[in-house]
């Protein structure tokens, strides 16, 4: 297949690259760059550095590259910032994201994969959380994404639109050959900062919320690793070739980690101690997020490689060691 890859010089989109060219797969990315690295997208790949929501470029490349199917993971995504600045959110996440879907029907080009979120259940009442629950987002970023789902249900009636929306929950880890690997600015999420305390990179790390209902006061979350993630957007193709098909997925290892076994984890791998303090609770931080993965393990027959923390911690080291400075000069 032909596929274009959405912000694929992006944390995920990139990792998404690589396996669709192990898969056998021709992709075409295009990114604006304004996250994502053009460093991250191997120089053999064709390449746009075009915005998703020009649709006279996005056009045309979808005709030249003769694009069979559209992977979308060019989004923003600080939850904060998603609520301090909701028209960012909604421009990127929704307008633009119209405007790609727009381009693509007036194309033909009718298969869709789409990056979705677990921010869209909100603060789900059980544990593990399967697709059928409610969704209902706490925040402008997980409503942006919520809403794309619904345009995605309403083009495939309308158009025949076939797409599948994975629900992630939190991508993690890097490429096995640490050539490629997270590298956000500013940096928020988790085991990055707990490696740069390792290695004295950056300062203590905060555990937001040590007082949490769970077996040792911190958030539990589902850490997955990202070329688990992608291969997953890979081994849905087969399911859209009938048109109007929707499908969604959760993609997460269905394993709670807490904050301080990720902290356990990265000294572990990384032989350093990770200095930490007790900070207040993270505002929109549910006590505990994980997947019930099971309709993506039996219906796209997907593989999890990485179950347990430690491997995926040491996907990320390999790169954060190697890379000290990501994507940038070392
Ligand atoms: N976290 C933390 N300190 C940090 C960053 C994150 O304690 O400096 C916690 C955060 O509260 C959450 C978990 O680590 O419980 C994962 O956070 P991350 O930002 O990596 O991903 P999120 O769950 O927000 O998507």
């Amino acid at each position: 297949m032909n596929v274009l890859v959405v912000g694929g010089a992006g944390y995920i989109g990139s990792h998404c690259v690589r396996q669709l060219i192990a898969a056998g797969h021709r992709p075409v990315v295009i990114d604006n760059l304004i996250f994502g690295h053009r460093p991250a997208v191997g120089r053999d790949i064709p390449f746009y550095d075009v915005n998703l929501g020009d649709e006279g470029a996005v056009g045309r490349i979808l005709v030249d590259e003769k694009i069979d199917v559209v992977m979308h993971f060019a989004a923003f995504a600080y939850v904060g910032e998603s609520v301090n600045d909701p028209l960012k959110y909604y421009f990127n996440n929704v307008v633009a994201t119209l405007q790609l879907l727009r381009t693509m029907l007036a194309k033909g080009v009718k298969k869709f994969v789409f990056s979705s979120t677990c921010a869209t259940y909100g603060i789900p009442s059980k544990m593990p959380i399967v697709e059928s629950m409610p969704q209902a987002p706490i925040n402008p970023y997980g409503q942006t994404k919520l809403d794309i789902e619904n345009a995605l249900k309403a083009l495939a009636v309308a158009h025949g639109l076939s797409f599948a929306a994975f629900r992630y929950f939190n991508a993690a880890g890097a490429a096995e050959d640490g050539a490629i690997g997270e590298d956000h600015n500013p940096e928020t999420h988790l085991i990055p900062l707990a490696i740069d305390a390792a290695t004295g990179k950056r300062p203590a790390l905060q555990v937001f919320g040590t007082d949490y209902p769970t077996p040792d006061g911190t958030c539990l979350r589902d850490y997955v690793h990202v070329d688990d993630l992608s291969r997953a957007h890979i081994a849905v193709f087969d399911k859209l070739s009938k048109p109007g098909t929707g499908l969604f997925y959760n993609l997460g290892t269905g394993t709670p980690t807490s904050v301080l076994e990720v902290i356990r984890a990265v000294e572990k791998v990384t032989g350093k101690k990770v200095p930490y303090i007790a900070a207040p609770r993270r505002a929109g931080d549910p006590p505990a997020l994980y997947a019930d993965s099971s309709k993506a393990v039996s219906e796209l027959g997907w593989k999890i490689k990485y179950t347990s923390i430690e491997p995926i911690v040491a996907t990320a080291w390999k790169w954060h060691s190697t890379h000290p400075n990501g994507f940038g000069k070392q």
